[in-house]
Order: structure tokens, then sequence, then C-alpha cells
């Protein structure tokens, strides 16, 4: 049987670290938000350590944008209050927590998982965590998903689009893609910069296309290669809406008869449709509806993407949401939804 306290932990309304017990749930409840609000699921923390580390690292534009945003736990409950946000899932971005030193990058995981940790103990009911892990260190990356999932009861993972190149449909992976079957854990995939990004992105940012695209290619490798059919319990949930996803969806399925690939896997379309979506970027007016097209309304939810997305822009973004009319309370419908997603 579940009990309270474990659901509660599930929907990452309570901490696990430094408190226990009864005075956990009091805390909680003593604290939390009234219900009502976005729940946040794309929603990003870069402790001054990290950043320190990642420009340590030689990483001063990442991913190509101009600077790092700034952060603190101030600053995001106060845009999680300005924006109408009851809770937020924290999770690093990319560039992730690997710089290119395996030993370095397991210690970085570690620091930024305790850390999240801590700020959702510190403030129950407002704060989750979908670790980071540091691949595309497998071994390392599996004990980290274990001690973050088992001992700091984290939401789930974030898994990047690609670790330097290796893919989610990659057969390497299956070690750690076994551990979070074997607990339905929650998997965060959020897009990074491809391999070759500076061929690509011709001198512009990789979040104002690339990211899109990264986020379809990832989608497509894990259901080309078979492994989303091998590790059927992960919820998978992908960012800004899937990316291209949507629109690339029936190509695959054509191409992939053209090429025998469907002797070895299940079709894109209804592969996706198995996955849950943020919100995340510029959903309206264009992408949710081709999003709503291929998966419905049921595995969609909310995300600002702060703080590389600016306040501003996540109160802007949040209100053509609840704006957008129509039969589609998107507020409403995305908070049941993250809320059947965390508590599941
Ligand atoms: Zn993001």
């Amino acid at each position: 049987m579940i009990g309270r306290r474990t659901l509660l932990a599930a929907a990452g309304l309570v901490p696990t670290v430094a408190l226990t017990g009864t005075n956990v749930e009091a805390k909680a409840e003593e604290q939390a938000p009234a219900a009502g609000g976005l729940i946040d699921l794309h929603s990003h923390f870069l402790p001054d350590f990290y950043v320190d580390e990642a420009r340590r690292a030689g990483i001063a534009f990442p991913d190509g944008m101009p600077f790092w945003p700034s952060w603190s736990v101030e600053s995001h409950l106060a845009m999680m209050d300005a924006t109408g946000i009851d809770r937020a899932v924290l999770s690093i971005s990319s560039p992730g927590v690997h710089f290119g030193d395996a030993a370095a990058a397991a210690a970085l995981a570690r620091r930024v998982n305790d850390f999240a940790a801590h700020v959702a103990a510190e403030h129950p009911g407002r704060f989750g965590n979908f670790a980071a892990l540091p691949l595309p260190d497998i071994a390392a990356s599996v004990a980290e998903a274990v001690r973050a999932l088992d001992e700091l009861h984290a939401d789930g993972v974030t898994l990047l689009s690609n670790a330097a190149g290796t893919y989610l449909g990659n057969l390497t992976l299956a070690p750690l893609l076994t551990v979070l079957n074997d607990r339905s854990a929650r998997v965060f995939v959020h897009p990074t910069s491809p391999p070759n990004a500076n061929v690509v992105n011709l001198g512009r940012p990789a979040p104002l296309v690339e990211f899109l695209f990264d986020s379809a290619r990832t989608a497509v490798d894990l259901v080309a290669t078979g492994q989303l059919q091998r590790f059927p319990r992960i919820r998978w949930i992908f960012s800004h809406g899937g990316g291209v996803m949507p629109l690339v969806a029936d190509r695959v399925d054509y191409f992939r008869n053209q090429a025998g690939l469907d002797k070895v896997s299940e079709g894109a379309v209804s592969s996706f449709q198995k996955f849950w979506y943020d919100t995340a970027g510029t959903p309206l007016p264009r992408q949710l509806p081709a999003l709503t097209s291929l998966v419905g309304t049921e595995q969609v939810v909310y995300g600002s993407d702060y703080c590389f997305t600016s306040p501003a822009a996540a109160g802007e973004q949040a209100n053509s949401l609840r704006n957008a009319g129509e039969a589609s309370d998107w507020a409403t419908l995305t908070t049941a939804n993250a809320t059947r997603l965390l508590t599941s």
C-alpha cells in the first residue's frame, strides 16, 4: 500500500532530506500554497557553484547563448508567485553536468542533486527535482539515478537529448534504462546541442532551432532502436512540446516502412503518443495545436523554462495559455495532468 507520505513525496510536496516524520507533513501543509496554480515541470536552477564550474571548464556561452542567466531560490519563488506557479520541479538544463571529466561530472551531479533536495526541503510544497546524471558515464549515471530516486526521492531524472553524441536509443544506455524502468521513473528529456553544433548552428544559439530538432532526433532514435518498447514503464517527458516531433511523426513512419525499420520497432506516431510533453517556449498560436493533433490534451504539462526564460516572458507565455480560449483551459488542464503524472 502506498502511504500518504510516499504519495506526497512522489508529488514533490514533501522533502525527504533533513526532515522526517510528522514534522514534514505538518510543515508541508502549513506552507503549501493554495491549490489552483500552475505546476511547472520545466524549471531550471543554476546555483553559483554550478556556473563557476562550467565557466572553469571553458563554457562561457551555454549552447551559444550570450550569457549565463542569474538565479537564486528567492528570484525563482518571486517568478513563481508572479506567474501563478504553485510548484516547480527543478532541473539542470543543457549543458548538463559533464564538462569533459568523468569524475568531476559524477561529483557535480551529486552536488546539484543534493542542493535541489535541500531547496525542496527548505520550501515544502514549492519545489521538486528531476535529478541530473553524469552521462555519458553509464556506470556513474546508474549509481546517481539510484541514489537520487531511492535516497533523495527525486521526482525523476533529467536526460539530455544526447550526451557527447550518445542519443537515447543507444544500446549502451540499457543499464541506466533498466534501473529507470524498474522504478517506473519519470524521465525529463531536455534538448542540448547536437554533436556538430558549430556546423549546423550557423553561428546562432542552439536553442533557436537546433534544440527542437535534437528533441525529435533523440525521440526517433529511442523509437527506431526498439528501446522504447524494451523499457515500457519509463514515463518520458519531452520539452518544448516535443520540438518538431509532431511535424515529422507521419514522415518517420512513412520512411521507416520504406527502410524496413518497421520490423524492429513500433511506429513513431503511436510511440510519440505515449510521451508527455511540456509547453515550455512558445506553444501558441501554432505549436500547441500541432502537438494536440498528435497526442491530445491529457499528456500536456506546463513548463516555464525559467531561468533561461525571463520572468516577463514566462508571465506572457503563461498568460497566453490562460487566454487561449475555446475549450482549452490550459492552466487547469496542465495542472491536473501534472498532478496525475507526479502522483502515479
Ligand atoms: Zn529548458
